[in-house]
């Protein structure tokens, strides 16, 4: 790519940044002196950017983190205490805090998230707590319950931040900053990978994401953010203490965070507005305000689960024109290659127990390059597990996988993708929160394909694939809104897109419709043109004999038949297999 290319693209969006923050600078120097509308919007900004870290963990990640009060009391306890007892400036104070906030989230994250479920939201109440605890009795060094006052506002070179304006300003530059920067992370790589693993984790880890280390940066980066927001609060209110930052807080953060809209900063940010302008609009209400509040908020999580941003972007999109896809036809590149006598993926007496149960009881089998080769097998026979144990979905009980050269058997999913195995699941796993097009980006974005550096080349091997599986057309709608059958064809598009070595399709056909069936084999058709080595699971004998090289039957765990389509077909220990499902008998019959 050219270089002019390049800096067109780092410096876009930056003139409507600049013009943002003029903007809010000004909004700044007009808000009345008196000192109430000056701190509620100084509450109102320090806390968006406090919220945005929500929407990072919980609305691109799914983690539910129930400290970002705690991370905000960090920031502005390392503004107050580095300024007031270690007289150190403003911003190696605020850096100081911002960096234990980060640590200690680092920590927090590395500690718990590879446990899964919901112990992140576990462990962050009892980090919560413990802050609490540490704030209000370390006296000597937190200034205990009586908190810290006198914390002095920064000046930098001629600008002072003294004045109550000029301080409002700093902030809401802050959050302005803030907002772009986690708008922007949604629409890039890291973003993507955060919300492929809050959507469905395990077709995240088989497309080369690393689900533990996008998870533990997603709650980093929020802890980050509480930092950030609490520093400046420290520095706008100029007193803080222990009670600012309880587990009551917390939870206010997070109501925040659902009422405007969890997936989006702009969607923080009124959230933020409202809860904060809310109280005070009701005041008038006297004894009953706190009941009229809590049932408003209560009402607009219930009718509006995707917030109150959720409910303008509907606006929105309904009267938007649907995007049309270009018509030119785009290459797919495959690594592909003749049907050759090289083994690209190698398994030994591969071994899979449930308890007592064998799903795999020592399995052997050898894919060759450019071959397409099924495994077969009536229902429960073990062939999903066959596959969940290839791509590292399950450990094996015994038995050897080799891949391309390589002993891939106790390697992690996201690191056998990024060698190339990609699949396809039985039970449909896309990313709902996303559109076509961006499932497929997530794809090509694996780490090591030829594409995945550059964001642009990414879209245009997704719109490839997309071109191949003939989804083109939408590839800008929601995942979710397109038919059973070619959400299908989106997940092998996914596959495709990251040019796979070897692509494992676990039952395409099920649950496709007869018309889809026979697309399918079509499309299955052309792949194997393309010379890709595939390992296809079915039970369907039509759609595997028409486009199977060769044959691997399975039966209750046990390979009982093994090598070209015609002579295991007619294999009478196959034939009895399948006698026990009719219809399928007489598939192998005929
Ligand atoms: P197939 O894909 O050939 O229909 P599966 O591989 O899904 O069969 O299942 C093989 C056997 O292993 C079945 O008896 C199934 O109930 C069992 N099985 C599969 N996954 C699990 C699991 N996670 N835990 C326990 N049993 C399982
Ligand atoms: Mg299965």
């Amino acid at each position: 790519m050219s270089v002019n290319l390049a800096s067109a693209r780092l410096w876009r969006g930056v003139p409507q940044a600049i013009a943002a923050i003029i903007a809010v600078v000004a909004l700044a120097f007009v808000v009345p002196a008196d000192g109430y509308y000056l701190n509620i919007l100084m509450q109102a900004v320090t806390y968006a950017i406090a919220v945005s870290g929500l929407v990072v963990v919980l609305g691109y990640c799914g983690q539910i983190s129930i400290a970002q009060a705690a991370f905000f009391g960090l920031g502005a306890y390392g503004v107050a205490i580095g300024m007031v007892d270690f007289h150190l400036g403003f911003f190696p104070a605020w850096l100081c805090g911002i960096g234990v906030a980060g640590i200690l989230g680092l920590i927090l994250g590395l500690g718990s998230l590879r446990l899964g479920g919901h112990y992140l939201a576990m462990v962050t109440i009892s980090f919560q707590q413990i802050l609490t605890l540490f704030l209000t009795n370390w006296l000597s060094f937190t200034h205990g319950p009586d908190g810290i006052r006198d914390i002095p506002r920064p000046s930098l070179g001629p600008i002072s931040f003294a004045g109550g304006h000029a301080f409002l300003a700093l902030c809401m530059v802050t959050l302005v900053i803030v907002t772009l920067a986690v708008w922007r992370l949604k629409t890039g790589r890291l973003g993507r990978a955060m919300q492929a693993v809050r959507d469905n984790e395990l077709a995240a880890s088989t497309c080369g994401i690393d689900v533990f280390g996008t998870k533990v940066i997603a709650f980093g980066l929020s802890a980050v953010l509480g930092g950030i927001g609490g520093g400046l609060f420290a520095g706008g209110f100029q007193y803080i203490s222990p009670d600012q930052f309880s587990f009551g807080e917390s939870i206010v953060l997070l109501t925040m965070a659902l009422l405007g809209g969890v997936q989006s900063p702009f969607g923080s940010l009124v959230g933020t507005l409202v809860l904060i302008i809310l109280p005070e609009w009701l005041r008038f209400l006297k004894q009953i305000y706190l009941a009229v509040y809590g049932a408003a908020v209560i009402l607009i999580m219930v009718f509006l689960p995707d917030g109150l941003w959720g409910l303008m972007l509907d606006r929105v999109r309904k009267r938007a024109k649907p995007i049309l896809g270009e018509v030119e036809k785009l290459p797919l590149l495959t690594q592909t290659g003749q049907e050759s006598a090289e083994i690209v993926l190698e398994v030994k007496e591969l071994a899979k127990h449930f308890g007592g149960l064998k799903a795999l009881d020592g399995i052997s089998l050898k894919v060759r390059r450019g071959s397409v080769h099924a495994l077969i097998g009536p229902n429960g026979s073990g062939k999903s597990t066959f596959i969940n144990v290839i791509t590292g979905l399950y450990k094996p009980t015994a038995g050897q996988v080799l891949f391309a050269g390589q002993d891939i058997t106790h390697e992690q999913p996201h690191l056998r993708n990024r060698a190339g195995l990609a699949r396809t699941f039985q039970n449909i796993r896309v990313w709902r929160g996303m559109t076509v097009l961006e499932n497929v980006m997530v794809g090509g974005e694996r780490p090591g394909n030829d594409v995945a550096e550059d964001a642009a080349l990414v879209v245009e091997r997704a719109l490839a694939a997309l071109d191949f599986v003939g989804l083109r057309g939408d590839a800008h709608r929601m995942v979710g809104d397109l038919s059973y059958g070619h959400q299908r064809y989106v997940e092998i598009a996914r596959a495709l897109a990251a040019t796979p070595k070897t692509l494992l399709l676990d039952e395409p056909a099920a649950g496709l419709n007869l018309t889809e069936k026979h697309e399918l084999g079509e499309l299955l058709r052309r792949l194997k043109g393309h010379g890709l080595t595939i390992l296809i699971i079915d039970h369907d004998m039509k759609l595997v004999e028409q486009v199977a090289d060769h044959i691997t039957v399975l039966n209750f765990g046990r390979r009982i038949a093994d090598g070209l389509p015609r002579e295991v077909l007619n294999h009478p220990d196959v034939i009895a297999a399948y006698l026990g499902e009719p219809q399928e008998a007489a598939g192998v019959v005929a």
